[in-house]
């Protein structure tokens, strides 16, 4: 195994082993560029000593053998006196981690070598200044001495001559500074500062090892989800210095603006400075620009390596560069990140200068780019109070005035005011605030509470469970720390962060959801420019994607603005949001029924209501399929709250008029309370248990597709029966339907070609997919009930109690709500889709959970075989993008 390799040896595909920087050194290295000369040493190297507590044994020889070269050519020794060679040893992992690591500049010099930098530079202050910093960073990095002494002592050293910037202080001051540092270093560390240059170098190799576990590194791969043990290489490379007068400097550059994506030049230009003085900040910089007029050789030089660069990575490059004594050097290059507006223009522009195709176009984007694109947005110049923070349950930039409670919000946004509905949390009756808000905050739940899912398939924005947030909706306000809010008080939320602000933080609306409303077009401004490359961008991903997109809506409003975005069909219909406000009596009716007679004409009201629905829906989502999911909920949903109606009654009763209803639909309520409604008597058991529901529901779906096709429409319907755990439920409610739709077809004299197919949401479905196969013509997944029962997480509750600790623990590194957890509900979607496929060839196969709008999990349901995906009105644009790049 070898553990260095030379810069001459590598290449950018190298990053596992050589790390991000390193590869590209090489990478540049063998274009030709200006790299100075180096080596090396690779996360394998990293791997062992962090496991075994010491370097490879290997290690030492192939470093000196390295080492050997490089002094050979450059014609002097590490560290030799009279004219010694300098190396920095960087930190270099394979995904960037910016400031987490460490690197130690300056190698190589001592009280010896110091004179002879001197000599060979000419510069005196130059060679003692550089030798100070060596010390400085040494110290602090390798030896573990607290930053802060150096920098007091720089601090006292410039107040004892009365000046402010590090570069009056003279060769002199300097040497008098390096003699300072190395008592604290002595004091500190209980060593003296090594003077042998080889043992620099070697205890800066373990120090930047050291360095890949530290706290902050760390926290930092959790946050960004990079693996713990990929290690960091180790760049050990010749100094060059920009630091050597008013022909020195030292820069960064973009290939392009990584803000709009524009070819440019972009960067800034520091003269007489090196790398941490720019990130000091102790002079200002210059526009890249200016260093036309103040090197013309270097920057024609910088230009045409910037095009050989973009034309080599056929991407956007981020450089790196110093100029020592008017010879550019490059110190880096990397492939660099950008806004989400910029990618999409960058890639279009990539296309157009054939440096990539369409195919590549679609790797250099992705959903979550495309949804940030897709929010209104808070102007982040603006001056804000943050209140607090809550999940980000659905993004967007919403302003309102507080209320505490639906009837406000309604009554308020009537009378044209903006509201954000603040709730402890939400449930079905606060349907009609949530749609009359601006936006929801909540101070529980997570990111399938109800108030949650509600607001996503409205593309309404929402916070929930901001925990700190104490709301006391008797009282009709909320307090946060020590500041209340009232009602009718200005609040701004954030549901792409989660942050909740006092007052009103002003907002800009997204032109390219203007552009997938059909209210915006190609044209010449800057927003224009960003639209035409998103449409080019969906129109490579629509052409070859093989997942069919459809829309959780259940209603014409929702599926035809789905439409719009692009949906090919309803993927679920939950027909329980067609059963609430003024119809929440008619199944309050249906369940305290006592008689056949009672039951049947509560049915009989509610059919024309359904029916009306779904002619309205079909119509909507004319020649597309439409997936109407027959009553899902545990009743005691459309019943009211056990406690309130409790205290109700028993007031009423106290003063001796008590209501015979209340009474009924009191004993109703107790008989229907159950532990865990999640589990009780919902989905396929209701349809079993309340005769004539699912039969009502049915011959609503036939009828209205009958009329639909009766007025030269094109109606699809799907039948679809939710929580079957096993073939018979589906067999007894089929047989039922069939008999239904049977008798719809002949009193219409039509066809209606009426599939009935069942949710696998159940675990003990998915293993019994094989068998339920024979009863069902289709499959849609619903992975946010399958993900409850196989984890035993109460969707509900979970998040919003200790997903944060399990987050934190890395147990997952995002909830299985948000992405399907591939190995446990994803391997059970896999067997099922692969068992009812054998059962039934033609077996329609869709997900319908919170899933099927997530990027990561539109690729799994691309790559296990799924047809379509189906997810709210909002994410269809995303999930369509990303079923073309699984595809690309
Ligand atoms: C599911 O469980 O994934 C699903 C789509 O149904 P609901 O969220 O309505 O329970
Ligand atoms: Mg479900």
């Amino acid at each position: 195994q070898k553990f260095v390799y030379d810069f001459t040896e590598g290449n950018k595909d190298l990053k596992d082993l050589l790390g991000g920087k390193g590869a590209n050194l090489a990478e540049m290295t063998n274009l030709g560029l200006p790299v100075p000369p180096g080596f090396t040493i690779t996360t394998e190297a990293c791997k062992v000593y962090l496991e075994s507590g010491q370097a490879p044994k290997a290690l030492r020889d192939e470093v000196s053998a390295h080492l050997a070269a490089l002094e050979e050519r450059m014609g002097k020794k590490l560290g030799q006196a009279d004219d010694p060679l300098l190396v920095s040893v960087r930190s270099g992992a394979k995904f960037s981690m910016p400031g987490m690591m460490d690197t130690v500049l300056n190698i190589g010099l001592s009280d010896a070598s110091v004179a002879g930098l001197a000599t060979q530079s000419g510069d005196e202050r130059f060679a003692w200044d550089s030798y100070r910093r060596l010390i400085q960073m040494f110290g602090k990095t390798v030896l573990g001495v607290d930053g802060d002494l150096f920098e007091e002592a720089l601090e006292e050293a410039k107040a004892a001559k009365g000046i402010t910037v590090d570069t009056d202080l003279a060769a002199a001051d300097l040497k008098k500074l390096v003699k300072q540092f190395k008592k604290i270093v002595e004091a500190q560390a209980g060593r003296a500062f090594p003077q042998d240059a080889r043992e620099q170098m070697d205890l800066a190799i373990n120090a930047v090892f050291d360095s890949w576990n530290t706290d902050r590194a760390k926290l930092y791969r959790r946050q960004e989800r990079i693996p713990g043990d990929l290690g960091t290489a180790v760049n050990v490379c010749s100094m060059v210095f920009g630091n050597l007068g008013p022909d020195s400097g030292t820069g960064v550059a973009f290939t392009r603006d990584p803000a709009s994506g524009h070819q440019g030049v972009y960067g800034d230009y520091l003269q007489n400075a090196q790398g941490e003085d720019v990130v000091a900040g102790i002079r200002n910089t210059v526009p890249l620009a200016d260093l036309e007029s103040i090197d013309k050789k270097s920057y024609d030089q910088l230009m045409g390596i910037m095009e050989t660069l973009e034309n080599h990575y056929k991407d956007l490059c981020d450089i790196e560069f110093t100029i020592e004594r008017g010879q550019l050097w490059m110190l880096q290059t990397r492939v660099g990140k950008r806004t989400a507006g910029a990618a999409f223009r960058i890639a279009t522009q990539l296309v157009d200068q054939g440096l990539i195709d369409e195919a590549e176009a679609l790797q250099r984007v992705n959903g979550a780019q495309l949804a940030q694109l897709m929010f209104p947005r808070f102007d982040d110049q603006a001056k804000t109070q943050l209140l607090g923070r809550g999940i980000a349950a659905s993004p967007g930039a919403a302003v309102g005035k507080a209320v505490f409670d639906s009837y406000t919000a309604i009554k308020w946004s009537r009378s044209g005011e903006k509201v954000i509905l603040i709730r402890r949390e939400t449930n079905p009756d606060d349907l009609e605030g949530m749609i009359a808000a601006e936006g929801i905050l909540t101070s529980r739940g997570g990111k399938t509470s109800h108030a949650a899912v509600v607001a996503r398939g409205m593309g309404k924005t929402c916070v929930c469970g901001a925990e700190d947030l104490e709301v006391d909706t008797k009282r009709r306000r909320m307090t946060v720390g020590g500041t209340v809010i009232e009602e009718g008080d200005l609040v701004s939320i954030d549901g792409s962060t989660g942050k909740v602000y006092l007052g009103e933080v002003p907002v800009v609306p997204s032109p390219v959801v203007e552009y997938f409303e059909g209210r915006m077009h190609a044209g010449a401004d800057d927003a224009d420019e960003l639209v035409a490359a998103v449409h080019r961008i969906m129109a490579y991903a629509d052409r070859v994607r093989r997942l069919r997109v459809r829309a959780n809506a259940d209603n014409a409003e929702d599926a035809l603005r789905a439409r719009r975005f692009g949906a090919q069909g309803i993927g679920l219909c939950r027909t329980e949001h067609m059963f609430l406000g003024e119809r929440r009596e008619m199944v309050e009716k249906l369940i305290l029924a006592d008689t056949d007679d009672e039951r049947e004409s509560a049915l009989a009201a509610l059919l024309p209501l359904q029916k009306a629905d779904f002619i309205e829906l079909f119509e909507s989502m004319d020649g597309l399929p439409v997936t109407v999911r027959l009553l899902d909920p545990p009743l005691h949903e459309f019943l009211p709250d056990i406690t309130e109606l409790s205290v109700r009654v028993a007031l009423a009763e106290s003063r001796k008029d008590a209501n015979e209803n209340d009474l009924r639909l009191l004993q109703a309520v107790h008989k229907l309370h159950e532990q865990n409604p999640m589990l009780g008597l919902r989905g396929v058991r209701l349809g079993l248990v309340i005769p004539g529901l699912f039969a009502m529901q049915v011959r609503a779906i036939a009828e209205a597709a009958a009329h639909r096709k009766n007025a030269k429409g094109d109606p699809r319907a799907e039948i679809m029966i939710p929580l079957v755990g096993t073939v018979q439920e589906l067999e007894i409610v089929r047989e039922e339907a069939d008999r239904v739709i049977a008798e719809v077809q002949a009193a219409t004299g039509t066809d209606l070609k009426l599939t009935i197919g069942t949710m696998i949401e159940l675990p003990r479905a998915a293993l019994t997919a094989a068998q339920i196969a024979e009863a069902a013509q289709f499959f849609s997944f619903g992975t946010n009930d399958l993900t409850q029962t196989v984890w035993g997480f109460s969707r509900d509750d979970v998040e919003a109690s200790f997903f944060t600790a399990y987050l934190e623990k890395g147990i997952f590194g995002v909830s299985p709500f948000e992405t399907i957890d591939k190995d446990g509900v994803g391997s059970l979607v896999r067997s099922a889709v692969e068992a009812g496929r054998a059962t039934r060839p033609d077996l329609k196969l869709g997900v319908c959970g919170e899933h099927g709008g997530d990027p990561e999990s539109v690729h799994f349901f691309h790559e296990v075989g799924l047809d379509y995906v189906s997810c709210s009105p909002f994410r269809i644009p995303v999930a369509r993008l990303e079923a073309g790049r699984a595809a690309a």
